[in-house]
């Protein structure tokens, strides 16, 4: 066990903002660094959750050129920017796995109606590549997913899903190449098989990421979901990207 690991085994969790301490009982969060988030606000696209100017169009310009989509519905809390991004930095790449049990309860107290009602069947996390879990020692939307899970009092199917090949981002592609070649390196995991084989398969889900910047990651994993048999995806991310691509 490594230094590191052991002051945070003594000492109280930090904040999610501003990596200072905070007291066990408190909200996890100073409440002057929260305020200093955006959240998305109640102009957002109905399809994916993005903020869409006020008043204007009902879908974001990437969703209204879409034809079609393998899921429903997306939420999402916070505007991918400043504070909160630093924060999912330290969150992805230096080990502060603790922020996920805050970023899962703001998800629930913005979108835990939605979430409820949607009659989800089970929770279900974005895969990472084993190399990339290796490096980082947890998956980072799994680490979202089991405290909304147990926020929502549903089973967490953390094996559902596999990535088996490393990609690496491809910005030249259009949106639909990248959701071709990305559900190339997705799979149904050793977990859906088998709940395919009791007959248990979850007809309605909730797939969770960190964040949602251009959709394709959502689009192939809920592709990948669908074809397994699974009828209804919701996707829920803590962060979402204002601009397009
Ligand atoms: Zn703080
Ligand atoms: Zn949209």
């Amino acid at each position: 066990m490594g230094e590191s690991v052991i002051l945070d085994v003594l000492f109280p969790p930090r904040c999610p903002v501003c990596d200072g301490l905070v007291s066990v009982r408190a909200t996890r969060c100073h409440p002057t660094c929260r305020k200093k988030l955006t959240t998305v606000g109640t102009d957002t696209c109905m399809h994916c959750g993005k903020p869409v100017p006020e008043g204007a169009a009902e879908y974001c310009y990437d969703c209204a050129s879409k034809e079609e989509s393998a899921f429903e519905r997306g939420v999402s809390v916070f505007l991918y920017e400043g504070d909160i991004r630093d924060s999912m930095v330290r969150f992805k790449f230096h080990g502060r796995e603790e922020y996920g049990a805050w970023y899962a309860r703001e998800l629930l107290a913005m979108h835990g109606r939605t979430l409820r009602e949607f009659e989800p069947d089970a929770v279900i996390p974005v895969p990472v590549h084993r190399r990339k879990m290796r490096d980082r020692g947890y998956n980072q939307a799994e680490r979202i997913a089991r405290e909304l899970a147990d926020g929502l009092e549903l089973p967490l199917y953390a094996g559902y899903l596999r990535r088996n090949r490393f990609t690496v981002p491809q910005k030249k592609l259009s949106n639909h190449e990248r959701v071709r070649n990305l559900m190339r390196a997705l799979e149904p995991g050793r977990q859906a098989l088998r709940l395919s084989q009791q007959q248990k398969t979850p007809r309605r889900v909730i797939l969770v990421d960190d964040i949602y910047t251009t959709g394709s990651t959502m689009e192939a994993c809920s592709a990948v979901l669908r074809s397994t048999g699974v009828e209804h995806v919701m996707v829920a991310t803590i962060c979402i990207g204002g601009g397009y691509v």
